[in-house]
């Protein structure tokens, strides 16, 4: 079977993870985080960079961060997954969907404006396989209305827009440290803050609402509890097992790259006899390969084409119901303007067997499996 999924592991995770157990420390905030964080900053060029137990929750905390309230409205693709909506529904914000481009599958730029009214607090662009939003755009909406704008970079780490890091381009970057994603920790995340101004609140509303990391620091002689909170700080055994994969970004990295240009060569004949299309990443992009996705026809064709590669045992997924027309979203949300792409092309989509460590053996089966579904249908 060639799953579509395998966490990565890269071979130091274990004596990480035993130097925590050995180091007496395993709740937040050791050596292994405060390793993974000094590394974020620095790949990234970040003023401020924290773990966190999700990319949800760093999402959660950007809304805090940013005063989201009762009957605010945030505008974001419908077609992402549910957490990009729930960190803002959560706070009582309405989520308004606006269609996305068919080329990247990101937010389109171009409706943003249409879509804000007086009550529009947020810009939450979602970088969607790890390709960048048109952020230049973006951000100068966002600049003009005075909206905050969080990136979703749930996939983008170690992707570029125009030389930027994803994430560090808003006012905040949410990361996922999730096993389907490039680099892991089981579950986790990151919160990337652009204004060091906003590092503080953070770091009180990660700790419970207390100024406890100031007290680590040394820079007080007791903390206490001086605003509302949670706790959103991973343990140090899941910063150990990430540590092992940030120190080696770029073999990773490199590994899923060549996957996906393998992919790209190898279906490049088919797209080009008009069958499937393939991705497209625009110039000003440098992508991380998160994905390879495919788009069929349509939904019947995709549906038979998952049927083939899983009797010949290849694992290949499609996801994101558009959230505007899940139940969760029909309540906490709407539609703004028509729906020209997002339910079509989601419904075309199809991902592929992509993971740190995919042999070149399993993916040329993969590619030659899909080819022959082709050939069979003519
Ligand atoms: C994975 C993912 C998330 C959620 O990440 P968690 O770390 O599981 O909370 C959010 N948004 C997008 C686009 C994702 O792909």
């Amino acid at each position: 079977m060639i799953n579509f999924n395998v966490p990565p592991y890269i071979g130091k995770e274990k004596e990480y993870i035993e130097e925590a157990i050995n180091n007496h420390k395993i709740c937040g905030d050791g050596v292994f985080t405060k390793k993974c964080s000094a590394w974020l900053e620095e790949k990234t060029n970040t003023s401020k960079a924290l773990l966190t137990t999700s990319c949800t929750h760093a999402t959660e905390m950007a809304a805090l961060l940013c005063n989201i309230q009762s009957g605010d409205e945030v505008i974001m693709p419908s077609y992402t997954f549910v957490s990009t909506a729930d960190a803002f529904v959560l706070r009582g914000a309405k989520a308004v969907f606006v269609d996305i481009r068919p080329d990247t599958m990101n937010i389109d730029e171009k409706l943003i404006e249409d879509a804000i009214t007086k009550k529009t607090k947020a810009i939450v662009p979602v970088h969607y396989a790890g390709v960048a939003c048109e952020m230049d755009t973006i951000m100068d909406i966002a600049k003009h209305h005075n909206l905050y704008v969080i990136e979703d970079a749930a996939q983008g780490v170690m992707s570029t827009y125009k030389g930027q890091a994803l994430g560090t381009i808003g006012d905040y970057g949410c990361y996922s440290f999730h096993e389907t994603k490039n680099y892991s920790m089981g579950e986790g995340g990151a919160l990337l803050i652009k204004d060091i101004a906003n590092a503080e609140t953070a770091e009180i509303i990660r700790e419970k609402g207390t100024n406890r990391s100031k007290f680590f620091r040394g820079q007080i002689d007791k903390y206490t509890w001086v605003k509302a909170g949670s706790s959103y700080l991973p343990s140090e055994l899941n910063a150990a097992y990430l540590w092992a994969q940030l120190s080696e970004a770029d073999t990773i990295n490199n590994d899923r790259l060549s996957s996906w240009n393998r992919y790209y060569e190898g279906f490049k004949d088919l797209a080009k006899e008009g069958y499937i299309e393939l991705p497209f990443v625009p110039e000003e992009c440098v992508h991380n390969a998160h994905m390879f996705y495919i788009k069929t026809r349509d939904l019947e064709e995709r549906t038979k084409l998952i049927e083939f590669l899983k009797a010949n045992e290849i694992g290949a997924v499609f996801h994101y119901i558009p959230l505007h027309s899940a139940p969760a979203g029909v309540k906490y949300g709407r539609f703004h303007g028509e729906d020209k792409y997002t339910t079509k092309e989601s419904e075309r989509l199809l991902r592929l067997p992509m993971y740190y460590g995919l042999s070149v053996e399993e993916q040329e089966k993969v590619i030659s499996k899909v080819i022959e579904f082709y050939n069979n249908r003519g």
